[in-house]
């Protein structure tokens, strides 16, 4: 099969041709249709954060394709039927937190494309229990983005608790932000979202955004207390350390500031101010396969829709490049032929 692999960090992917994987019990393998982009592939890439995954590697932790093989064990899947492979390739399903229904946060989990080869590769090898069937209506280009960049700011405006009417500020205006301000127009929240750039803010207006600025030009915390009165949340999903002070400094009283990108850095937060307003700082990390269920039904009901962009899987190094340096609307979708 065809795949990408990153065999050294900081250096291009090389595309190969590697023996397709073969099932166990548990496990079903995908024939992949397509494959977004996350920066978190990148940030893999690079070795970005203080746990590095394993090289050589697939990324890829938002693939989405039709199940070909599973193991003897699997009855709840059938050959045939359209999942996707989100980045929660497996936790183990009895430590407090999987009991408590939060699998996101279990310490034994495995990440697809970071622990366990992922998706950009023709084939790749899932954990029958934790993909999830994507609603009839949605293609695997529209799907793809949802399975991580969707899930994610799908849980994160739910652990803000943001109530409808309220404001709500989205700090990064990319593959999560965009997606992010279409949850929250949903949610029946009010959206100022933050990014730089015509192409980027034009897109967050059309998605929805009742409010843009743009951070090259204004201070995005100054203008949302001085206009606004501050946010009841934000969610960062910025790969940026600046984006992150900038957002904490955005909530009003008694708001919350979710943290969802992830540079490799520290976050300034002062602690008076914190404890005086009763201000929030709060991780959120993906979501669970419940998350991933109704963040699905949101775009298969229309409410929500990715944009896309689809590059053969033979780009890819070309999207990282167009990733880095900020030039990406919406989301880039790998397609396998
Ligand atoms: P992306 O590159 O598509 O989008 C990031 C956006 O942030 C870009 O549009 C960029 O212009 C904008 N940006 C950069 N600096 C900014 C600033 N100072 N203020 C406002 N906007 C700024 O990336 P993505 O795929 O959306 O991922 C974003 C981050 O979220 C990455 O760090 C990724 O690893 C992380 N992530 C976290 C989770 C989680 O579960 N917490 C899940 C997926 C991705
Ligand atoms: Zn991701
Ligand atoms: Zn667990």
């Amino acid at each position: 099969m065809k795949a990408a692999v990153a065999h050294q960090f900081k250096a291009p992917l090389s595309i190969e041709s590697l023996a397709q994987p073969e099932v166990k019990p548990g496990t079903i393998l995908v024939k992949v249709a397509a494959c977004g982009v996350c920066h978190t592939d990148l940030h893999a890439c690079h070795g970005d954060w203080p746990v590095k995954p394993n090289l050589p590697l697939i990324p890829g932790h938002e693939g989405v394709g039709t199940i070909v093989a599973k193991g003897d064990d699997v009855n709840h899947l059938a050959l045939g039927d359209k999942v996707g492979i989100p980045w929660l390739h497996s936790a183990c399903g009895h430590c407090e937190h999987c009991l408590q229904g939060n699998e996101n946060l279990c310490p034994n989990q495995q990440n697809s494309g970071y622990s366990v080869d992922g998706g950009y590769a023709e084939y790749c090898l899932a954990n029958a229990d934790y993909v999830v069937k994507i609603p009839n209506n949605l293609s695997f280009v529209d799907a793809a983005p949802l399975f991580c960049a969707g899930v994610t700011t799908y849980k994160a405006l739910k652990v803000s608790e943001a109530k409808p009417g309220q404001w709500v500020a989205i700090v990064g205006a990319g593959g999560l932000g965009h997606l992010a301000i279409q949850y929250a127009k949903a949610m029946g929240l009010n959206v100022i979202a933050v990014d730089s750039g015509e192409h980027k803010l034009s897109l967050a207006k059309e998605l929805g955004a009742d409010y843009c600025i743009d951070y090259n030009e204004h201070n995005p915390a100054e203008q949302i207390q001085t206009k606004f009165g501050g946010v009841q949340a934000v969610v960062c999903t910025a790969a940026s350390k600046a984006a992150f002070s900038g957002a904490y400094h955005s909530v009003k009283r008694g708001g919350k500031c979710i943290l969802v990108g992830l540079p490799n850095d520290d976050m300034p937060i002062p602690i008076f101010d914190t404890v005086l307003k009763g201000i929030s700082v709060i991780g959120s990390i993906v979501g669970t396969r419940q998350d991933l269920i109704e963040c699905l039904d949101f775009a298969a009901a229309g409410k929500v829709k990715a944009i896309v962009q689809t590059q053969p899987l033979e780009n890819i190094n070309q999207v990282f490049e167009q990733m880095q340096h900020n030039e990406i609307q919406g989301r880039i979708v790998l397609t396998m032929e």
